[in-house]
């Protein structure tokens, strides 16, 4: 008899242990795939914060040529959302035109495209305002 509670008892506890690791398992799965979707998001935002980023150094640089304040000829640069903040660019810049920020910024206004923080930027964030 003692042996009969004692195999049910096993079983049980068994049954438990294994529902458990199934249960873990499934939270597990849940965390990577919440963990997957806000890198996701993560993603989207710095890309929509760059590409606004972008789209009003265009608007300011085209009210300043429509103003005589700038040349025409000129493209300044802008930072896209492969910056990962090194910080690198930040010394290299002979007007000061660019600012700290999860994604670096550079003032269109002053920027004079001399091309040097695009010389050190390790992951070509630095580009032409204006794509040829
Ligand atoms: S292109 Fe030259 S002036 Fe413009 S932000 Fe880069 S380093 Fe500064
Ligand atoms: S060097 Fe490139 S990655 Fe580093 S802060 Fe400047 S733009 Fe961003």
């Amino acid at each position: 008899m003692f042996n009969i509670v004692l195999l049910v008892f096993a079983v049980t506890v068994l049954f438990l242990l294994l529902i458990n690791r199934s249960n873990m398992r499934r939270f597990d799965e849940d965390i990577d795939e919440i963990r997957a979707s806000l890198f996701e998001h993560r993603k989207n935002n710095r890309a929509a914060q760059a590409e606004l980023n972008r789209r009003f150094a265009e608007i300011r640089v085209q009210i300043m040529k429509a103003h005589d304040q700038m040349p025409e000829d000129r493209n300044p640069f802008y930072i896209n959302a492969d910056c990962i903040a090194c910080g690198t660019c930040l010394p290299e810049c002979p007007v000061d035109a660019i600012n700290e920020g999860e994604i670096y910024q550079i003032n269109p206004q002053t920027c004079i495209a001399c091309k040097k923080c695009a010389d050190v930027c390790p992951v070509h964030a630095c580009q032409p305002l204006i794509q040829s």
